[in-house]
């Protein structure tokens, strides 16, 4: 696998934040979103195998515990990937999966939680979510809709609406962008959609839907890698 970074910190945006969690991000990825935070991952990283991944997994983390693959997209390195999820798990990890969901997921072992990231319209790649993958999500996955703008807002909103997402799975989560090139304050001025606003409008609509603030973003510097 291609790797960008292993590190151990506290997960930062899904129903398992503030749980200390070990990061596994692979280099590479087939999008480009507008407020990526992620670019240093598009290129570089170094090669490992399996073996050596899970060495290092091993050592942050010795006795179980919350493993995390991202990015960059990791299902773009699906065939080294599966096994690796699959040793994971056999040796008591529990899994999430960060992906954009263009890619398939049908091959993804059932028991990894997948946390499928909907891109909106401001992201500059809405529209890339393939809805084939609507059927291979289970109860236990969450979908993310990061969002920059009312624009964004609204396209969630339906997206939720139209494919019945309550139904399909654990948690549906509406998070604020953050500015790129945030640094410094650790503090919701970065964001690029207010989240005060964000909950004004989640309530006025009755949306079944979970305010999910970037976590990380508020506890180091928004600037700073691995953590
Ligand atoms: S999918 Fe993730 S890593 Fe890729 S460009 Fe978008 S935010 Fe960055």
């Amino acid at each position: 696998m291609q790797i960008t970074e292993i590190f151990k910190s506290i997960q930062g945006e899904s129903t398992h934040a503030g749980l200390p969690c070990v990061f596994v991000r692979l280099t590479g990825c087939n999008l480009r979103c507008s407020w990526c935070d992620s670019e240093y991952t598009f290129t570089g990283g170094r090669k490992m195998s399996q073996q050596q991944v899970f060495a290092d997994v091993q050592r942050l983390s010795p006795s179980g515990g919350l493993v995390e693959i991202t990015g960059g997209e990791p299902m773009l390195q699906e065939r080294e990937l599966l096994p690796f999820m699959r040793e994971l798990i056999s040796s008591g990890y529990r899994v999430l999966l960060e992906t954009s969901g263009e890619r398939p997921l049908a091959r993804v072992p059932a028991e990894v939680i997948k946390i499928v990231d909907v891109k909106c319209p401001d992201s500059a790649e809405g529209d890339t979510f393939d809805l084939e993958n609507l059927q291979f999500l289970n109860p236990h996955d969450e979908i993310k809709f990061v969002l920059a703008s009312r624009l964004d807002y609204e396209f969630a909103r339906a997206f939720v609406r139209q494919h019945n997402l309550p139904s399909r799975v654990n948690a549906i989560l509406f998070s604020p962008a953050f500015r790129k090139d945030a640094a410094g304050s650790r503090d919701s001025s970065h964001c690029l959609l207010d989240p005060q606003q964000l909950a004004n409008w989640m309530l006025a609509d009755n949306l079944p839907v979970r305010l999910s603030l970037q976590i990380h973003k508020f506890i180091w510097d928004p600037a700073l890698k691995g953590v």
